[in-house]
C-alpha cells in the first residue's frame, strides 16, 4: 500500500489526503497549526460566524459546490445593494436594472476594463504586460484608472505595476466559466468545510497529526533509506513513499522548509508568483446601525452589500466595506489589498479598529464616537505575519503567467505540490482553486503509484 504524507492540513492538503485515503492509500497529515483549515478560519462571537480568512464562494465552481453538498453544508447567495461614496459624502447605489437600463459599458467600471484585458489577451498571446501599463495605454482617463486599479489591487491583493495582464485575463475567463460575479456564504462558517473533511479523513482511515511544523524534506532516498523522510521541528520524524506538499506560497518562497535535494525548478517557479498582502477587520455591532441612520440613501443602506470607494483613496484607508446581507448579524468587514495594505501590517488590532470607524464615520456623515459606541468587538488575523501563511494568497506577476503549472509538475515521481498558488485552471487565490490543485496532486500520487493506468480516475 502507497503510504503519502501530506504537508499542510488547509483545504487543498485535506482533498488531496482524502482523496487518497479513499483509494486505498494510507495517508499520514503533518499541520504546523493546533487545527485544521489554514487560511480558512471562522471565530464565532455570539451568534455571528466571523470570516478571519476566506469567506465567500465565489460564483459556482461545481468542484466545491459538490463537495459542501456531499458534506452537508448550506450556502446562502449574497445578495446586498452596492453603494459607492464620492468624496463630497454622496452615496449612489448600484442596482443591475439601473446599471443595465443606461445600455452603456462604463469605461471607468473595474468590469469593462477587465473584458477589454481578456480581449487584448487574446489578441496577444505571446505578450504580457503590467496591469497599471494597460490602464496607461487602454483607459487614459485619470479618474478611470484610479477605479480600476483600485479594484484590481484589492481583489488580487497585487501590485498594479506588477500584475500580469495575461493572469488577470486567465482568471476573468476562469471566473466568467463559473459565474464568478455572484457570491455566497457558508451558513454557520466556511470553518466547517476543513472540520469535516478532516473527519471524513478520519473514517477514512488517514492520520491527522497537529502541531507537526516539517523543517525537512528528505526524498530520493538515501541508500537503504525510505523513499521519503519529513522531519518536524519537535524531533519526530515520519517515512512514506511520497509526499503531498501544500505549504503557501510564502512559507515555500522563505526557505524555512528545506528539502533535499532541492526541487530546484519548483523553487525557482515559487519564486517567479507573488503573495499578496491583506488587511481585513471585521467590525462586530450592538445593532445594524447602518439600516437605521437619517440618510438620504436610507432605502439603500437597508439592504447594504458592499460599499466602495467612487476614486481611489490616497492615505491610510480602507478599500471597501461589505455586509453579509441578506444575513442579518450586525457586523461590517473592511478590506485592503495590494500596495495599500503594508500601512496597516504594523499597527495592532486597536488601531486598525480605530482606521475603519474613522473611515465609516467619514462615508456617513457621522462622529467618530458615534460609530465607536455601537462597536461590541473587533477580529483581525494578521496573514502576513502569521509565519504559517506569511501573506493572503498569491498573484501572477508579468511574464510569470506559466508558473504555476510548473509548480504543480511531479517531481521525481515522489514530490507533489499543491495549494492555490499551484492551480492550473486561473482560480489563484481562492478555495477551490485550492481544492482544484489538491484534487489535481492526489490524481497525480495515484497515477505515479499505478503507472499501468490503474488509478481510479
Ligand atoms: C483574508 C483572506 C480572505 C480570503 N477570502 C477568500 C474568499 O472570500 N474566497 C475564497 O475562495 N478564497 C479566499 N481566500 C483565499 C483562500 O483562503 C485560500 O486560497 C485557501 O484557503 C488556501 O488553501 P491552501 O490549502 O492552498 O493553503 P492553506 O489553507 O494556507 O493551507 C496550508 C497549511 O499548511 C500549514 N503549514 C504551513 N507551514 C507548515 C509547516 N512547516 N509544516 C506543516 N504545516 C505547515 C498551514 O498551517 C496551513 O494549515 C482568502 C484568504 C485570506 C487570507
Amino acid at each position: 500500500m502507497t503510504h503519502v504524507l501530506v504537508i499542510g492540513a488547509g483545504v487543498s492538503g485535506l482533498i488531496a489526503a482524502l482523496r487518497l485515503a479513499e483509494s486505498g492509500c494510507r495517508v499520514t497529515m503533518l499541520e504546523a497549526s493546533d487545527r485544521v483549515g489554514g487560511r480558512i478560519r471562522t471565530a464565532h462571537v455570539g451568534e455571528a460566524a466571523v470570516e478571519l480568512g476566506a469567506e465567500f464562494v465565489h460564483g459556482k465552481p461545481p468542484e466545491l459546490l459538490a463537495l459542501l453538498e456531499d458534506l452537508g453544508l448550506q450556502r446562502y447567495d449574497i445578495a446586498g445593494t452596492d453603494i459607492s461614496f464620492a468624496p463630497d459624502g454622496t452615496l449612489h447605489s448600484h442596482t443591475v436594472a439601473e446599471d443595465d437600463d443606461t445600455g452603456e459599458a462604463d469605461p471607468g467600471d473595474p468590469f469593462s476594463l477587465l473584458s477589454r484585458v481578456v480581449e487584448w489577451a487574446a489578441a496577444h498571446p505571446t505578450d504580457d504586460l503590467t496591469f497599471a501599463d494597460f490602464v496607461r495605454l487602454h483607459a487614459p482617463h485619470a479618474s478611470d484608472v484610479g477605479s480600476a486599479t483600485g479594484y484590481v489591487e484589492g481583489f488580487n491583493a497585487a501590485d498594479a505595476s506588477e500584475i500580469s495582464v495575461q493572469s488577470l485575463a486567465v482568471q476573468q475567463r476562469a471566473e466568467d466559466s463559473i459565474e464568478g460575479g455572484t457570491n455566497s456564504h457558508v451558513r454557520g462558517g466556511y470553518g466547517q468545510l476543513p472540520q469535516r473533511l478532516a473527519d471524513r479523513l478520519k473514517s477514512a482511515g488517514g492520520t491527522v497529526h497537529l502541531q507537526r511544523t516539517v523543517t525537512e524534506v528528505r526524498w530520493g532516498a538515501a541508500p537503504g533509506g525510505p523513499p521519503m523522510l519529513c522531519v518536524c521541528s519537535n524531533g519526530d520524524t515520519f517515512a512514506a513513499d511520497a509526499a503531498v506538499v501544500t505549504l503557501p506560497l510564502g512559507v515555500l518562497q522563505s526557505g524555512s522548509v528545506r528539502f533535499q535535494p532541492e526541487p530546484t525548478d519548483t523553487l525557482h517557479q515559487a519564486g517567479r508568483m507573488r503573495m499578496g498582502q491583506v488587511c481585513r477587520i471585521n467590525l462586530v455591532f450592538r445593532r445594524r446601525w447602518w439600516a437605521e441612520i437619517d440618510h438620504p440613501a436610507h432605502d439603500a443602506l437597508e439592504t447594504l452589500g458592499f460599499l466602495l470607494p467612487e476614486q481611489r483613496l490616497p492615505g491610510r484607508h480602507f478599500n471597501v466595506f461589505w455586509t453579509g446581507f441578506p444575513g442579518t448579524d450586525p457586523v461590517l468587514t473592511a478590506w485592503v489589498g495590494g500596495p495599500s495594505a503594508a500601512a496597516f501590517d504594523h499597527l495592532d488590532d486597536h488601531a486598525v479598529a480605530h482606521i475603519a470607524c474613522r473611515d465609516l464615520a467619514q462615508i456617513f456623515g457621522l462622529s467618530y464616537e458615534a460609530v465607536l459606541d455601537e462597536l461590541t468587538s473587533h477580529h483581525l488575523h494578521n496573514w502576513q505575519r502569521d509565519p504559517l501563511a506569511l501573506g493572503a494568497y498569491s498573484w501572477v506577476p508579468v511574464g510569470a503567467v506559466d508558473a504555476s503549472a510548473r509548480m504543480a509538475e511531479p517531481v521525481g515521481g515522489a514530490l507533489f505540490f499543491a495549494g492555490e498558488h499551484t492551480d492550473t485552471t486561473g482560480h489563484w487565490g481562492t478555495v477551490h482553486g485550492a481544492l482544484r490543485s489538491g484534487l489535481r496532486a492526489a490524481r497525480q500520487v495515484l497515477a505515479a503509484s499505478c503507472p499501468d493506468g490503474e488509478a481510479p480516475a
